[in-house]
C-alpha cells in the first residue's frame, strides 16, 4: 500500500489540488524522461512543439508534421532483410522507441510507410508508440498552460 492509501473519505480539497499538482509534476517529468531516452537525432523534432503550438489546433497539425518527418527518418530495409520473406514493402523499426509491429512470426519493424504511420499517429491501439504519446502529451499540456486553462476541461 503506498502512504495515505487508507485516508479514504476525510479528504480535503486543498489536499487533493495538492496532489493533483504532484501528479501532474510527476507525470511531465516522466514524460520528458521518456523523451530523453529516444534517439539524439529525434530529439529536436520531439522537442519542436516549443516553437510549433501556440493553440490546442497546433497540437494537430505539428503531430501530422512530426510523423512525416519521422517517417522520413526511419531506416527503410527490404522486406526479407526484416524477417518478412513474403512481404514486398521495406520494413524499418520505430525511429524513436525502436519498437516493432507485433507479430508472431519474428518480423521486425513496420511496414512502410503505413504501419509505421499508424503505430505513430497511436491510430493503430494495439501498438502505439510510447515515445509519441509523451511527446503529444507534453505538446497538450504545453498549449494548456498557454491558453491558461485547466487541463481535461478544454481537452478534446
Ligand atoms: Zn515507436
Amino acid at each position: 500500500m503506498t502512504r495515505k492509501a487508507h485516508r479514504g473519505p476525510g479528504i480535503t480539497p486543498r489536499e487533493l489540488e495538492a496532489e493533483i499538482a504532484r501528479l501532474r509534476s510527476d507525470l511531465y517529468f516522466t514524460r520528458r524522461a521518456i523523451i530523453d531516452l529516444a534517439p539524439a537525432k529525434t530529439q529536436d523534432l520531439l522537442n519542436s512543439y516549443f516553437q510549433k503550438c501556440k493553440t490546442r489546433a497546433d497540437v494537430a497539425a505539428w503531430t501530422r508534421d512530426l510523423v512525416k518527418s519521422l517517417i522520413a527518418l526511419a531506416e527503410a530495409r527490404p522486406a526479407k532483410e526484416m524477417g518478412d520473406y513474403a512481404g514486398t514493402m521495406d520494413r524499418a523499426l520505430c525511429p524513436v522507441c525502436g519498437g516493432s509491429a507485433d507479430n508472431v512470426f519474428d518480423v521486425r519493424g513496420f511496414a512502410l510507410p503505413i504501419d509505421l504511420q499508424r503505430h505513430l499517429e497511436g491510430s493503430d491501439s494495439s501498438r502505439e508508440c510510447e515515445v509519441m504519446k509523451a511527446a503529444r502529451g507534453l505538446a497538450g499540456e504545453y498549449v494548456t498552460d498557454l491558453e491558461g486553462g485547466t487541463p481535461g476541461k478544454n481537452a478534446p
